[in-house]
C-alpha cells in the first residue's frame, strides 16, 4: 500500500492554496465546508475566488507566490499551470515538512485527495493510489447510487440517541446490540426511506425491550420489480434487494432483477407456472409471517407495482393482522413500462385525455368492467392479463360502441430484449394475435395513440431512420 488513509481535521487550521483557476476553486469550496482557514496567493484570480474574499471568507494575496507564505501552513495544495513552479513550492514545503499536494502531479506530491461521496458527516473516500481518477470517479459514481441520500442524516439521528441508550441500557454489550438491531434492521430502513417518524417509533420499541430482547426485529418490503428490465427498478428497490435475507418472487419477476439481489439471499418463487400451481396466497402469506417472526429482512418481489394487479394490498392486511412491520416501494407498472418500451403514449393531447388500467381476467363474481367508458372516444384502455380473453375483449369492445378501425395492439414481454409489438385494429386484432403465436406476459392497449408506435417505436429498433430514406 502505497499510501495511509487518514481524516484531517483542518478547523481554524491555515491552508495555503496556490493558483486560483477552476480547479483551485473547487479545492478552496471543499476546504471551506471543514472550516479551514484558507489563503490563495495567484496573481489572477477566478471571480467566485474574488467574491469569496470579497466577502471575507477566504484571504487573498493577488501576486506571485513568496516562500514566506508557506508560514504556519498546516496543508499546501498547488494549482498553477506551471509545472516548475509547481515542484519548487513543492519542494519548499516538503522541506518544512508542510504536506503538500500538486494537483495532477502525484510525483511531487506527499499526499493525494480521494474522490468522495460528500453525506456529510458520513465520507466515503476513494482512491486508486493515483493510478487512474477516471477509474475513482467511476467508482464513486457506483457507489453515489448505492449509499442512500439519507445515510449523514441517520448517521445524527444514531448520535442522537447516545444518550437515552446509555441511560437506559447500563450495559454496554446491551447498547451495542441495540444500535445493531436500529443499523441492521427496519428502524434504520425507515429512517433512509424518509420515514423518520417510523423509525422512531420502532427504535424506542427496541429500546424499551433491548434488555430482555436485543434480537432485530423482521421486516416485510413489498417491493415492485418493475415489468422486466433490471435497469428500470429504482434506486430504493435495488438496496432493498441487496439487502434481503430472502426474497418471495413471482414467477413473472425477471432473471436480471433477481441476479440483482444480495448474493446469498434465499430466493424463493412462489409463482404460478405451467404445470404448476404456486403457492395459494394463503401459504404466501403464512412464508412471509414466518421468515419476518423470525428476524429475517424479507422482501416480497413482484412484477411491475405491487399494487397494481399484484394483490400487494392482501398480502399487507396479512402481515398489519401479524403485526408484521413492512414497507411498500414501489415499481414501473407494466402499462408505463411496456407503452415506454413500445413509442406508445398512454395520454396525448391530440388523441386520449385519460387512460384505464382494466384487468381482462374473470372476476369470480362475473362482475365486468364499464365497457361503454372504456370504449369511449379519445380513451386509452390497458389491460393485464387480457390475452386469453382477447376475442371477449375485443367483442365487448365493439359491441359497446368502439369503432373496427381503432387501433388495438400487444406488447407482449414488453422491456425485455425479446419484447414485440403487434399492432393492428380491433377489426383485424384477434386474427394477426393468433397467428403470431404469443407468449405471455402480454399486455394489451386499445386506443387512438397506439397508432403512434409506428412512428415513436425505437426500443430494439435496428437504427436510426435515415432522413434521406423517410424524404
Ligand atoms: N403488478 C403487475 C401486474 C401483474 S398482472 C404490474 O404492475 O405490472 C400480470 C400482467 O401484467 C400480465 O398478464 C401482463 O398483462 C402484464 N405484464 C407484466 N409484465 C409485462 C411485460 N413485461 N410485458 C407485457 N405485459 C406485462
Amino acid at each position: 500500500m502505497n499510501y495511509f488513509p487518514v481524516f484531517f481535521d483542518l478547523d481554524a487550521q491555515k491552508v495555503l492554496v496556490v493558483g486560483a483557476g477552476e480547479v483551485a476553486l473547487r479545492k478552496v469550496e471543499l476546504l471551506m465546508r471543514t472550516g479551514a482557514a484558507v489563503t490563495v496567493v495567484a496573481p489572477d484570480i477566478h471571480p467566485e475566488l474574488m467574491r469569496r474574499a470579497g466577502a471575507g471568507l477566504i484571504k487573498l494575496a493577488l501576486r506571485e507566490f513568496v516562500p514566506e507564505d508557506l508560514s504556519g501552513a498546516r496543508l499546501v495544495i498547488v494549482a498553477t499551470s506551471h509545472r516548475a513552479l509547481n515542484r519548487w513550492i513543492a519542494n519548499l514545503s516538503e522541506s518544512r515538512g508542510i504536506p503538500v499536494n500538486v494537483v495532477d502531479d502525484r510525483e511531487a506530491s506527499r499526499f493525494i485527495v480521494p474522490a468522495i461521496v460528500d453525506r456529510d458527516p458520513v465520507l466515503v473516500a476513494v482512491a486508486t493510489s493515483g493510478t487512474s481518477p477516471v477509474l475513482a470517479r467511476r467508482l464513486r459514481e457506483r457507489l453515489e447510487a448505492l449509499i442512500p441520500k439519507r445515510i449523514g442524516e441517520a448517521a445524527l439521528w444514531l448520535r442522537s440517541m447516545r444518550r437515552t441508550a446509555k441511560s437506559q441500557l447500563r450495559d454496554i454489550g446491551a447498547r451495542r446490540r441495540f444500535f445493531e438491531a436500529v443499523v441492521d434492521g427496519p428502524a434504520m430502513r425507515r429512517f433512509i426511506d424518509g420515514d423518520a417518524q417510523g423509525a422512531r417509533r420502532i427504535a424506542q420499541q427496541l429500546l424499551s425491550t433491548s434488555s430482555t430482547a436485543p434480537r432485530a426485529a423482521g421486516e416485510v418490503a413489498l417491493v415492485g420489480a418493475g415489468p422486466g428490465d433490471a435497469e428500470l427498478l429504482t434506486l430504493k428497490a435495488l438496496r432493498a434487494l441487496q439487502d434481503a435475507d430472502v426474497i418471495l418472487h413471482d414467477r413473472l419477476v425477471s432473471r436480471s432483477v433477481l441476479d440483482m439481489a444480495r448474493r446469498d439471499a434465499e430466493l424463493i418463487c412462489v409463482g404460478k407456472a405451467a404445470g404448476n400451481l404456486g403457492s395459494t396466497q394463503e401459504q404466501i402469506n403464512q412464508l412471509l409471517i414466518e421468515h419476518a417472526s423470525a428476524g429475517k429482512r424479507v422482501v416480497r418481489l413482484k412484477g411491475g407495482d405491487p399494487f397494481v394487479f399484484g394483490r400487494g394490498g392482501e398480502e399487507l392486511e396479512a402481515l398489519a393482522a401479524a403485526r408484521i412491520n413492512f414497507s411498500v416501494v414501489p415499481g414501473i407498472t407494466a402499462a408505463a413500462g411496456c407503452a415506454a418500451y413500445a413509442g406508445i403514449p398512454l395520454t396525448h393531447r391530440d388523441y386520449a385525455h385519460s387512460v384505464s388500467f382494466v384487468t381482462g381476467h374473470a372476476d369470480k363474481t362475473g362482475k365486468e368492467p364499464d365497457w361503454r367508458a372504456l370504449s369511449a372516444p379519445g380513451h386509452t384502455a390497458v389491460f393485464y392479463m387480457g390475452l386469453a380473453r382477447l376475442e371477449h375483449i375485443v367483442a365487448r369492445l365493439l359491441e359497446h360502441g368502439a369503432s373496427p378501425t381503432l387501433p388495438a395492439g400487444l406488447i407482449v414481454q414488453g422491456t425485455l430484449p425479446q419484447q414485440r409489438v403487434i399492432v393492428a385494429t380491433l377489426a383485424t386484432l384477434v386474427k394477426i394475435a393468433a397467428r403470431a403465436a404469443l407468449e405471455s406476459p402480454a399486455l394489451l392497449v386499445v386506443g387512438e395513440v397506439v397508432a403512434l408506435h409506428e412512428s415513436l417505436a425505437w426500443f430494439g429498433m435496428p437504427k436510426i431512420l435515415d432522413a434521406s430514406q423517410s424524404a
